[in-house]
């Protein structure tokens, strides 16, 4: 009776995980925000290295931390590093290039005058800001193979581009380790690895920045990241007036494009969180211009009235009850 009882258990098990996979999670904090994995798997091995290696990651790129290899950049200003960390800086120059500088990883002095490295926040003077963005221009960066070198008053930070990259490498970890179903959450840069356990694609939420309890709509997406960018994420008010963390390189203040949140979906999660960055600098013209250009990514943007706007690539895998705008290519 007992081992019926065993045998119909699994059977039941078998048939709602699928050949015997469950789910594991794993929640954790790095890259200065909360991770959640969720993985389908026959044990629970590979949720671990996925989370080892963004960890590695976030010991790799934190420009905060002594031991990792940004931080030698910006204190050495000539620094050989690993040839992933400079295949990631040569991927933000090239997102540079291509967005018209809108992203870019020197504007971290202007970010610090600001507060929003540390936590204190102000609003600095024209003065001080315009000695800081003496520093800030992606093109004063040197690769030299794997040899990083930047002027005395520049500093990168790859806070715009990493937590995408990171969920390119634990993605790539679990494949390597047989997992062919999750989800990683790694605050507001998503992405969805194949297919969830029934066999239907992910739905990927896309919150509101009007109201951040709230999702606006979904994506139904397999194989791809969805990373949001907006002004709500992170922000300071001082006499009535909302800051923001995304800065316009060009005036080293918030970005104030018209836009409250831009979500990018493609296949490479270090692209879409370095052109979520950019497009919300950008705007919604020339984010869709961009987009008209290009046929790496999709986007939904909102902008400051709450209307929604989707490129063509997601007519089918974006659903909302609210009205939205489709851009042709
Ligand atoms: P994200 O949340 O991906 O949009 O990136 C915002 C983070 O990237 C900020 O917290 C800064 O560390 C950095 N950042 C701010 N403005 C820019 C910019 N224009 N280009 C690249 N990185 C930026
Ligand atoms: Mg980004």
């Amino acid at each position: 009776m007992r081992k019926t009882f065993f045998v119909i258990s699994a059977l039941i098990c078998l048939t709602l995980c699928g050949c015997g996979k469950q789910e594991y999670t794993s929640s954790f904090f790095a890259m200065d925000t909360v991770m959640d994995l969720k993985i389908y798997s026959e044990n629970d091995a590979a949720i671990s290295k996925a989370e080892a290696e963004i960890k590695r990651i976030d010991s790799l790129l934190d420009r905060g931390s002594g031991e990792s290899e940004i931080y030698k950049i910006n204190s050495e200003k000539t620094a050989a590093v690993s040839g992933e960390t400079a295949d990631l800086i040569r991927t933000a120059v090239d997102i540079s290039e291509k967005t018209g500088g809108a992203f870019d990883i020197t504007t971290a002095p202007v970010s610090d005058l600001w507060g929003f490295y540390g936590g204190s926040f102000r609003v600095p003077s024209d003065s001080e800001i315009q000695t800081a963005l003496g520093g800030v221009g992606y093109e004063k960066i040197r690769l030299d193979k794997n040899t990083v070198s930047i002027p005395d008053n520049t500093s990168i930070d790859l806070g715009g581009i990493g937590k995408g990259y990171a969920s390119d490498r634990a993605a790539d970890v679990l494949r390597e380790n047989g997992v062919d179903s999750a989800i990683l959450s790694l605050g507001g840069n998503v992405y969805a690895l194949g297919k969830r356990a029934d066999g239907s694609n992910w739905s990927v939420g896309i919150t509101d920045p009007d109201d951040k309890s709230q999702i606006l709509g979904t994506v139904n997406v397999s194989d791809k990241a969805v990373v949001t960018s907006g002004g709500y994420q992170r922000y300071f008010e001082r006499d009535g007036k909302a800051y923001h963390h995304i800065i316009d390189p060009k005036t080293g203040k918030s970005a104030q494009s018209g836009l409250s949140s831009v979500t990018v979906i493609s296949q490479s999660g270090a692209l879409a969180d370095g052109l979520s960055t950019a497009l919300f600098v950008m705007g919604l013209d020339k984010g869709i211009e961009l987009w008209r250009e290009s046929d790496s990514f999709d986007a939904v943007f909102v902008d400051n009235n709450g209307q929604i706007y989707i490129t063509d690539g997601i007519r089918d895998a974006f659903k909302s009850e609210r009205d939205y705008i489709v851009e042709q290519k």
